[in-house]
């Protein structure tokens, strides 16, 4: 497969139109198809597209932060938790040690526990993406080989 870099611009909106995140005012992003780096839905809807092309695309739940599992609600504890002082409804918190550890948000305080939703806060959501494609060209070999794009100078940034 011949694999590209794709820089574009991109709205994110909820279904619900409210906006989530955009470049717009900013940097576009770019991404190297097949790493990973944008979610399945939006670059599978994007592959060969060309420069300058707008587009709207809808990218389901399903296919985007994957669909809530009311199992990753949980009740717990509150002497359990690694949080100091005072904890409320809506706040989120790393859930370990560990950098990897999900984050979770407090849905609920009762007493002396804590109901605990450690779902990716846009599981369950439709997505739609306003998207200009600002860029393509062919992934160079150095960037096959690290997995990411580079920068216009061909440096890499990690
Ligand atoms: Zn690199």
């Amino acid at each position: 497969m011949n694999r590209s870099v794709v820089t574009i611009h991109y709205t994110l909106r909820d279904p619900q139109a409210r906006l989530l995140d955009t470049s717009e005012g900013g940097e576009p992003i770019s991404y190297l198809e097949g790493s990973g780096q944008i979610i399945e839905g939006l670059e599978e809807q994007l592959r060969g597209a060309a420069v300058g092309l707008k587009q709207r695309v809808e990218v389901p739940a399903a296919k985007a932060y994957g669909l809530r599992d009311e199992a990753q609600v949980q009740r717990v504890p509150r002497s359990v938790l690694p949080v100091e002082g005072e904890l409320k409804v809506g706040d989120r918190f790393q859930a370990g040690e560990d950098r990897f550890a999900p984050v979770v948000l407090v849905v609920k305080i009762e007493g002396d526990e804590v109901l605990l939703d450690a779902n990716h806060p846009l599981a369950g959501v439709d997505l739609t993406f306003d998207v200009e494609i600002v860029a393509v060209r062919p992934a160079t070999d150095e960037e096959l080989s690290h997995g990411h794009p580079h920068g216009q100078d061909g440096q890499c940034g990690c």
